[in-house]
């Protein structure tokens, strides 16, 4: 072993065993660290499986969990990509609603489940030019109050190649020559990539572009061929859509001490808008939100709920864009009149007993 790997190799070694699992993607970055983990006494990993990813990498993923003794769960989102997809739109660089949803969404729930503090990722800073200012350890917006371990950032493809190669590591069929992994419909891949991936997941992109159709006709685009052909990777949903909602009065928003009105009317936009995707869920520390089995929608346990707010930043750290993917994304946005709320008559009535299910 070489210097760089040794190093790596004690990095990982560190990390308290317990709380740490490897975010396994299916690729060759992540396979190494896969294979460094479970020499280092890793044994949890989790693949988390967006629902458009390619079944064939998610057999491999389950292959190489027991070839290497690490048990790697595979996740799945609360709503699948398909489920969400007319409730938000398409998926586009300028409407990234799926990350938080099918994506990582997940792997919050798998930490917590499993008392996760620290994930393992196979970035390498040569990747992009983002990636160039990641740390060794470092957050990740999406991973609220979870850090990353990043231990092969310093690492070249070719150091990869090397250790794979040396430690005759298994890669998913084809992939040496053709790599494939992640979301089969990615609006941050290139045209080419995602053409090659058309005819290869038939049983994914049928679907899309089925809707892609519909959506195109009924928002009666100009340019169908171009939204069609790969526009819609930078597509953004019209504004025009959203509707002002009152607010009933009788009853409204009790809530307790110190919430402000614009936490308030985010609290009520969430509720209204609420698609069910449990993204949020991750961002309250306690655990107090759940999605009601009697409405889908997000929900609080006010018992757990300590009044901290923090699942009603639209940003900053460990935020939600907007605090909410429907508030932020959904294409039949509900947004409350602020007047129904901030008129100093209609001020809140400090009582515990309302909270998101009781609008
Ligand atoms: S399609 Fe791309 S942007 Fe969407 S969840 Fe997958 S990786 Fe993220
Ligand atoms: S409140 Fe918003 S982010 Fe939370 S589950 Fe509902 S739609 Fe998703
Ligand atoms: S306000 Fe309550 S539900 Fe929201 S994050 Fe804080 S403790 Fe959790």
């Amino acid at each position: 072993m070489n210097k760089k790997f040794i190093s790596t190799f004690y990095f990982i070694q560190n990390l308290p065993k317990e709380k740490t699992a490897v975010a396994f993607s299916g690729g060759k970055d992540s396979l190494v660290v896969l294979h460094l983990a479970s020499m280092a006494g890793i044994r949890k990993a989790v693949f988390s499986d967006t629902t458009i990813e390619s079944q064939k990498v998610i057999d491999y993923a389950k292959e190489v969990s027991s070839a290497f003794g690490v048990e790697v769960e595979i996740a799945r989102p609360r709503k699948t990509f398909f489920e969400l997809l007319p409730l938000l739109g398409p998926p586009s660089t300028k409407n990234r609603w799926c990350c938080p949803t099918v994506k990582y969404q997940q792997m919050n729930e798998y930490a917590r489940r499993n008392g996760i503090q620290i994930f393992l990722t196979g970035l390498r800073r040569e990747e992009s030019s983002r990636r160039r200012q990641y740390k060794e350890i470092d957050r990740n917006p999406m991973l609220p109050y979870l850090v990353e371990a990043n231990p092969i950032l310093d690492w070249t493809e070719q150091d990869v190649w090397d250790y794979i190669k040396d430690n005759a590591l298994p890669l998913p069929p084809g992939y040496a020559e053709h790599p494939r992994n992640g979301c089969v419909l990615c609006p941050y891949k290139s045209e080419t990539e995602l053409e090659a991936l058309q005819k290869e997941e038939p049983s994914i992109w049928e679907p899309f572009m089925a809707y892609l159709k519909e959506f195109a006709r009924e928002q009666g685009l100009k340019d169908v061929e171009g939204f069609l052909k790969g526009g819609w990777r930078h597509y953004r949903a019209p504004q025009k859509r959203r509707v002002i909602y009152e607010l009933p009065q009788e009853g409204l928003m009790k809530i307790a001490d110190k919430a402000n009105q614009k936490q308030l009317r985010i609290l009520a936009e969430k509720q209204l808008n609420c698609v069910g995707c449990g993204a949020c869920l991750s961002l309250c520390p306690k655990g107090a939100l759940f999605l009601s089995e009697e409405t889908g929608r997000i929900d609080v346990d006010a018992s757990a709920c300590t009044r901290c707010y923090d699942c009603l930043r639209a940003s900053g750290e460990n935020s939600l864009r907007g605090a909410c993917i429907a508030r932020n994304y959904s294409l039949a946005k509900q947004k409350v009149d602020a007047s129904t709320i901030l008129g100093p008559s209609k001020l809140v009535e400090l009582n515990t007993t309302f909270y998101f299910s009781r609008l």
